[in-house]
């Protein structure tokens, strides 16, 4: 058997450097890798631990941005000052895994179940990727469409840039599952509003668990928003919902009937 090399790597610059000249698997919070080390599926000779990187764990808000390191956990995220975050991390799993799954890992690992990914969907967010030759960024949501902006060899997701909504701002994330604890979702609705007043200027909706990978409905938002073309909204959505959740009847009632409900909380209609 051949052996595979462990590197625990404290610095960004050191890790970097590792991802560019060996061919490895990246340790975050190890939940998905670890049981693949333990039944020896790994298909690669080294395992680069991030786990010591103290820069990749630290929360900062900069110009109204919330910029949030990769190794965050779901219980840190599930306590912070986020709303909308915080609701997502804390349908994570349970316990045990929300202290170990980690924000980057649960993007680039699990974003197919993910319910929080959406919810980063929600609030514009953006990856940031470094390399030893430099760095990039990419909306969440033109990464998850668009296979030549996923991720690279030797690059490493380094920061998450989240555009929080106005304090206050009702939201509603609705995770539909099986009865267990820690079992994945059957469907994740996440919405969000802004009101100016008595009026709703922007609202987004977007589902996991449902499409192949979590999406914005954005056609459906904008005629939702407006109350002339509310109706039509509705219409879309049950469409929307017809041609992509064919034989999934009560994956497009649990949608259909949140949203109905989320725009009456909202719009008193
Ligand atoms: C029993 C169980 C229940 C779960 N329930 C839920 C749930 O309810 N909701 C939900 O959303 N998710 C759920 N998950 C998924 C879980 O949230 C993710 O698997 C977890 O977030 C992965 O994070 P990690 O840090 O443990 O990744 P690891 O296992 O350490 O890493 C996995 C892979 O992620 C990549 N990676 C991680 N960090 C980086 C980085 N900074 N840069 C580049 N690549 C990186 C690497 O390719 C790495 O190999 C569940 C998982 C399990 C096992």
């Amino acid at each position: 058997m051949e052996q595979t090399h462990y590197y625990r790597p404290t610095t960004l610059e050191e890790t970097l450097h590792l991802l560019a000249t060996e061919q490895a698997s990246l340790l975050a919070g190890g939940v998905l890798l670890v049981p693949f080390i333990h039944s020896q599926r790994l298909n690669r000779p080294a395992i680069i631990d991030i786990s010591a990187i103290q820069e990749l764990r630290i929360q900062v808000e900069k110009d109204g941005k919330l910029h949030i390191g990769p190794l965050c956990t779901m219980t840190l995220l599930a306590n912070s000052q986020n709303p909308v975050l915080a609701k997502a991390c804390s349908l994570v799993g349970n316990l045990q895994i929300r202290n170990q799954a980690t924000l980057g890992g649960n993007i680039l690992s699990g974003a197919r179940y993910s319910d929080v990914v959406p919810a980063l969907l929600l609030l514009d967010s953006s990856l940031v990727f470094q390399s030893l030759w430099g760095s990039r960024t990419v909306g969440l949501a033109s990464y998850l469409a668009h296979k030549d902006q996923r991720i690279k060899k030797a690059e490493l997701l380094v920061d998450i840039i989240v555009t929080p909504f106005p304090p206050k701002s009702p939201f509603f994330i609705t995770k539909v599952a099986r009865k267990q604890a820690g079992t994945k979702a059957l469907v994740t609705i996440c919405q969000i509003a802004r009101q100016e007043g008595n009026r709703v200027s922007d609202y987004r909706l977007a589902l996991g668990s449902a499409t192949p990978l979590p999406a914005r409905l954005t056609e459906v938002e904008s005629l939702l928003v407006n109350p002339n073309t509310r109706k039509k909204g509705m219409l879309e959505l049950e469409t929307w919902l017809a041609e992509n959740l064919a034989g999934k009847e009560y994956k497009q009632r649990a949608i259909y009937t949140t949203v109905e409900r989320a725009l009456i909380d909202l719009l008193g209609e």
